[in-house]
């Protein structure tokens, strides 16, 4: 078993995942994002190899045959995928490791790795979805409209998440949040593969 424990947490588009991950990664160094690859041009602010790799479709296509990535799926006409190679390092390294991906990745990482984790956030209304995707001001409005009925599809699929999270207030959706990495961190097989030697001590 490695140290660190795999989570996927998937969520609808202007639910606060990014934000929420964020105060994660920046509160508990014990805890990594992995860095998707996408053929998404960058929305303004966004930095290649922070936010995402940014690709093109023919280098994502050639990644895919060279089974780079652990999953990877078409999201709203885009392709994304994640490194299989950085999310070993980091899990290997100890960490806690955070795949921020559909629930068509989810799946495919489900199926692939037994033990994954995952968590589903939500909105706490449709108006209040709406309200943010708006609020965020980054994409024109017919991506917001067919964002906003997506976002339908996708809460369907909450269902399929060993964790729920409703992003109503946001300290309180962190402390939820982050509680489910800490409880994790507790379970008695990551104790033994995190403190092997004192446990063996203890019962020999
Ligand atoms: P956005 O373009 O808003 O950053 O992301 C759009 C959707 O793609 C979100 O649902 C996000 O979770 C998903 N996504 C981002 N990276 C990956 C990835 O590596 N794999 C998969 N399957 N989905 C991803």
């Amino acid at each position: 078993m490695s140290l660190g424990q795999l989570y996927v947490i998937s969520a609808p588009s202007g639910a606060g995942k990014t934000s929420l991950v964020k105060r994660l990664t920046d509160s508990d160094p014990l805890i990594k994002v992995s860095v998707s690859t996408t053929t998404r041009p960058p929305r303004p602010g966004e930095v290649d190899g922070v936010n995402y790799h940014f690709t093109d479709v023919e280098t994502f296509k050639q990644e895919v045959a060279q089974g780079d990535f652990l999953e990877w799926a078409e999201v709203f006409g885009n392709y994304y995928g994640t490194q299989q190679s950085q999310v070993a390092r980091l899990l290997e390294q100890g960490f806690d490791v955070i795949l921020e991906i559909d629930w068509q990745g989810a799946q495919q990482v489900r199926e692939k790795i037994p033990g994954t984790q995952s968590i589903f956030i939500v909105p706490p209304s449709l108006e209040e979805l709406e309200r943010r995707l708006i609020g965020r001001g980054t994409d024109a409005p017919e991506v917001i409209a067919r964002r906003l009925s997506e976002a339908k599809d996708e809460m369907r699929h909450y269902p399929e998440f060993d964790y729920l999270v409703i992003n109503d207030d946001f300290d309180v959706a962190f402390e939820e949040l982050h509680t489910i990495f800490k409880a994790n961190r507790l379970r008695t097989e990551r104790q033994q593969a995190r403190h092997g030697a004192i446990l063996d001590a203890l019962v020999k």
